[in-house]
């Protein structure tokens, strides 16, 4: 294989540990395929052996971030957004199923390779994604992601209860099955690893037992990932108390079912007792905080340092459609809020920082993936999932350069939290590869 180098320069900033920034402000990065294999003041790094005839790439006053990580998000809804004014249950079935229904053929070819995009051009480098029920839905959405050159988990929604699909209802569980392990054989560890599988149970609401042990079993059988939603909303929960009588609570559904495991991504988590929380840990399952979602649906306030204390790896997600944007930096601005939300009624609640919230957002996201070895921060040996940002778009005076030189780092991360977005991104890379560039 030919050897590639890229040189990038900027203000390099991370959050390798929750509560701890890391920056260099006239650093650099020496990408060697698709690892970072330095990183360092550009001053030094032009000096140095692997250097020699590279072409450094300058944006000027950028700031060069680890990838965003979006750990939950639905491809076929992503035209729905701030559609509707009810919470979930009714939201789902008046707004999202009938956009669900229609994501198939050529409405799903061409929506899919759109939708990619935009996660590059929000800065986002590596999403875990549920498509919609139908098998063409889900390699529509691998297609794309693989053209996309993003980092995709990928699943078809699996759902045998109240589905908006056509098959009769008793052939529902096994061709879902059927069509979703023919998926992960084709799709699980494409792309060199970069493109993987998720088994989707939608939620205990609309998916029976069965349909639920045979995901579980499957992704246990392929090593592939499963996602499903938990505790998102009161209605919901008591809805799973009426239709699994014997299970404990909602949390004891999934656990029956075998589908809390390592490699499983809880969306949501807001109203889980303490008994949930400890079996959750026990499992290291992982949790997708989902706030703009949960502002939008009004689904409640998740209870972060909770979770946290029991040592749950979470990551942030947008939840297209219940969260109004695929933009990372709004949802880890929410989360800031809804701790802040909190606070009112728990005073002495501690306050979610933008810089713990750039961690949740990366390296954070990265360890609920399983992925923390590989991705979410900037040290060498990491594959080189960047987003660059360019500090201008994001400045209140945009032309002033010497405002510029006197932000800190966390000035640079609160800026990017509060105003960062699509309008800022410079360029996008996944494993070295450009993936989004502003025109
Ligand atoms: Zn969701």
């Amino acid at each position: 294989m030919e050897r590639q180098l890229l040189g990038l320069r900027g203000f390099l900033i991370d959050a390798p540990a929750f509560g701890a920034l890391r920056s260099k402000r006239r650093g650099a990065l020496i990408i060697e395929n698709s690892r970072i294999v330095e990183v360092g003041d550009f001053d030094d790094l032009r000096r140095s052996e692997r250097a020699r005839g590279l072409e450094w790439i300058d944006h000027g006053a950028a700031a060069i971030f680890p990838g965003l990580i979006d750990c939950h998000t639905h491809l076929p809804q992503y035209p729905a957004v701030a559609r509707g004014e009810s919470e979930l249950l009714p939201w789902l079935r008046e707004n999202i199923f009938p956009v669900e229904r229609d994501f198939t053929g050529p409405k799903a070819r061409e929506q899919a390779p759109q939708f990619f995009h935009e996660l590059a051009r929000h800065g986002t480098t590596t999403a875990m994604v549920y498509s919609a029920i139908y098998e063409d839905s889900c390699d529509v959405g691998f297609e794309a992601a693989k053209a996309s050159g993003l980092r995709v988990i990928l699943g078809k929604v699996m759902m045998d209860v109240g589905s908006y699909g056509t098959l009769q209802p008793r052939k529902v569980v096994s061709v879902s099955l059927l069509e979703s392990e023919r998926l992960c054989r084709k799709w699980h560890g494409a792309e060199d690893g970069r493109l993987e599988y998720a088994f989707s149970p939608r939620f205990a609401v609309t998916c029976s037992e069965k349909l639920m042990r045979g995901a579980a079993e499957m992704a246990t059988r392929f090593n592939a990932y499963l996602q499903t939603h938990l505790a998102e909303n009161k209605e919901e929960i008591e809805k799973v108390h009426h239709l699994f009588m014997g299970a404990r609570d909602y949390t004891h559904v999934y656990e029956k079912c075998g589908l809390l495991t390592p490699k499983t991504v809880l969306g949501h988590c807001i109203h889980l007792n303490s008994r949930e929380i400890a079996a959750i840990a026990a499992a290291q399952s992982n949790i997708a905080h989902c706030p703009t979602s949960n502002f939008f649906l009004g689904s409640g306030l998740m209870k972060l340092d909770q979770l946290m204390k029991a040592g749950i790896n979470i990551g942030l997600g947008s939840d297209v459609a219940a969260g109004p944007e695929l933009n990372m930096w709004q949802v880890m601005r929410a989360a800031i809020d809804v701790q802040k939300a909190r606070a009112n009624y728990e005073p002495n609640l501690r306050p979610l920082r933008p810089n713990e919230a750039l961690h949740l957002a990366t390296q954070g996201g990265a360890k609920a993936l399983g992925k923390a070895d590989k991705i979410g921060s900037l040290d060498p040996g990491k594959e080189a999932d960047l987003v660059i940002v360019d500090l201008a778009s994001i400045a209140p005076y945009s032309k002033d350069r010497q405002s510029l030189d006197d932000l800190s780092p966390d000035d640079v991360v609160a800026l990017c939290v509060y105003r960062g977005g699509p309008h800022a991104t410079v360029q996008t890379y996944v494993r070295g590869q450009r993936v989004y560039e502003r025109g």
